[in-house]
């Protein structure tokens, strides 16, 4: 059945609506939500949604946005969860943010007027390149967008608006799920999947239109404490062993030139430190550790201790702990058990006019926790560009692309039930 031509012509109106509420998330926060005014968007969206007709939209007190768009289909149809987050990047302010639409981009650069010296260079976005003639939203440049993710909450509830206005289109049960906190990596610990009631998940908060994205980093974090020897510093030849030069020489000793973030791309994970604390006698270093293999992850985490060996025998007094936990794991692992979820959503980004591109996150997503929760759930584009910074841009056309994606996704499981 074909879709009508222009339904997709609000998802920008509704993108401006959400991107002015402030939903940055606080990692220093124990809450959940980690900041109380996530519940601002959760509040607007679960309203929207009654105002739609989703009888059973609601925000929970932990500030994730739950609802139901019924089957209008006699066939037994899987369970589909549409979910994208509602919280943005503590790396930068989202107060305030003013956007600013760039009506039929020419190409070239694009300098935003709120701070001319923020410039979203053409040379530095190769993404603009296929965006003329299309309409580019950005911030003024002094905030971040937050196109990451409320492009994915406006798509999705763009879609479920022309879903519950058109009955006709044949489709299960559609779940929508939007969550707070997944930029400091909470988005689902509050989750209750047995309300929910999914069989399969999409999150949207993917990059370029057409992308989908079946595999994440698998993660751990190390943490290793140093117990050096302190001395008053007058009195000390011989005998201080300083913990924070301990920390330090381990984090000059990581690899420089490979295996770190700005050294690697495509399938190459890396060592990172993150955190370093400490005083002469006790000091703390955190490293994450990346890669797409499990093998890969154990054998970086070898290079590590090697390394915190070494450098510890140039202090033989002092003793430190590794402890390494695990983060996420590689969503692929369970969504290759169900190949027919990914062969859907490229058939549904076909059907939306796009050719899909299957890639891989250097990341995580919450699709990567949902998947190991129970819950398969690989990430389609939003169209969000730079994200987390205030060169953050979206185009019109993509986010319109990604509605249709959603629609299509919806009528092909019913199709194939
Ligand atoms: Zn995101």
């Amino acid at each position: 059945m074909p879709l009508p031509p222009d339904f997709t012509h609000t998802v920008t109106e509704r993108f401006l609506r959400y991107v002015v509420i402030d939903t940055q998330s606080d990692p220093a926060s124990p809450t959940c939500p980690s900041s109380e005014k996530q519940k601002d968007l959760g509040r607007l969206l679960a309203a929207e949604l009654r105002a739609m007709g989703i009888a059973d939209a609601h925000l929970d007190a932990h500030g994730y946005v739950y609802a139901t768009i019924p089957a209008t289909t006699d066939k037994h149809v899987p369970v589909i969860c549409f979910c994208s987050h509602m919280d943005t990047s503590p790396d930068c302010t989202g107060k305030d943010v003013k956007p600013q639409v760039v009506r039929n981009y020419r190409g070239g650069d694009i300098v935003l007027p709120g701070d001319t010296a923020q410039v979203i260079r053409a040379a530095e976005h190769p993404a603009l390149a296929a965006q003329i003639g299309n309409d580019i939203v950005t911030s003024d440049g002094t905030t971040l967008l937050g196109a990451d993710d409320k492009a994915g909450v406006a798509e999705i509830m763009d879609a479920a608006q022309f879903l519950v206005d058109h009955p006709e289109i044949k489709h299960g049960t559609i779940k929508i799920l939007f969550t707070p906190d997944e930029e400091i990596g909470r988005g689902v610990d509050k989750v209750d999947l047995k309300k929910l009631g999914a069989d399969f998940a999409y999150t949207l908060d993917g990059e370029n239109a057409g992308n989908i994205e079946d595999e994440t980093f698998s993660a751990d974090v190390a943490t290793i404490t140093i117990e050096g020897v302190s001395a008053h510093p007058g009195f000390a030849k011989g005998k201080m062993e300083h913990a924070i030069k301990i920390a330090a020489a381990i984090v000059d000793r990581l690899p420089k030139s490979s295996c770190t973030p700005e050294t690697t791309e495509g399938r190459q994970g890396f060592l990172h430190p993150i955190a370093i604390s400490g005083a002469l006698e006790q000091a703390t270093l955190g490293i994450i550790v990346r890669d797409f293999a499990d093998d890969g992850l154990k054998e970086k985490e070898i290079l590590l201790e090697n390394i915190i060996r070494s450098v510890m025998t140039d202090f033989p007094r002092s003793t430190y702990r590794l402890e390494i936990k695990p983060q996420y794991r590689n969503m692929k692992q369970v969504i290759d058990r169900h190949p027919e979820i990914v062969d859907y959503a490229m058939e549904a980004i076909r059907r939306a006019g796009l050719r899909p591109v299957k890639t891989s996150i250097r990341g995580g997503t919450d699709g990567s926790r949902l998947s190991f929760m129970g819950l398969p759930c690989p990430n389609i584009f939003a169209g969000e560009h730079a994200f987390h910074s205030r060169l953050e841009w979206v185009s019109r056309q993509d986010m319109e692309a990604a509605v249709r994606t959603i629609v299509h996704l919806t009528m092909i499981w019913e199709e194939r039930s």
